[in-house]
């Protein structure tokens, strides 16, 4: 798609530190890395979010994640990683192109993948169970 910073990637117009590729996606190193080593996994067709993926592609990219968070472990020595994926600008989402973040974490490093956890009374948590289920 025209304009779009990761299909730019994707043709090579733009260029990318990249780790892996494949016949779905590429993983390519964050521009601006949480954590060293943070890398990108984009699918080579636009999609906008999780929303517009299906199930094959889905897999394939977080089989791919999996990939890359175990060779941030076994090569960088990171002790963990996380997996975070936007869906929207209000979650954060600031390129409308699908991506899986794969985020090597370190003892100790201090940095946050959090939320604030409220305590919500169980009548309100049975509102939400009814509106998703
Ligand atoms: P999100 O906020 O989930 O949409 O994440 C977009 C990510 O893309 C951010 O972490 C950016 O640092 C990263 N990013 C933006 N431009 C580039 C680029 N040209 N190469 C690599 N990563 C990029
Ligand atoms: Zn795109």
């Amino acid at each position: 798609m025209e304009n779009c910073i990761f299909c730019r990637i994707i043709s090579g117009e733009i260029p990318s530190l990249k780790v892996y590729e494949d016949a779905y996606c590429i993983a390519a190193l964050d521009i601006n890395p949480g954590s060293p080593g943070h890398t990108l996994i984009i699918p080579r067709v636009h999609r906008k979010d999780l929303l517009e993926m299906d199930e094959a592609l889905a897999g394939k990219l977080m089989m791919t994640a999996r990939e890359i968070g175990g060779r941030e472990m076994e090569r960088l020595g990171a002790d963990g990683f996380n997996i975070v994926q936007n869906n929207g600008i209000a979650a954060g989402q600031t390129i409308p192109h699908f991506h899986i973040h794969v985020i090597p974490r370190y003892h100790g490093d201090g940095k946050i993948v959090a939320w604030e956890p409220t305590s919500p009374d169980i009548e309100t948590l049975r509102e939400f169970r009814e509106k998703l289920c």
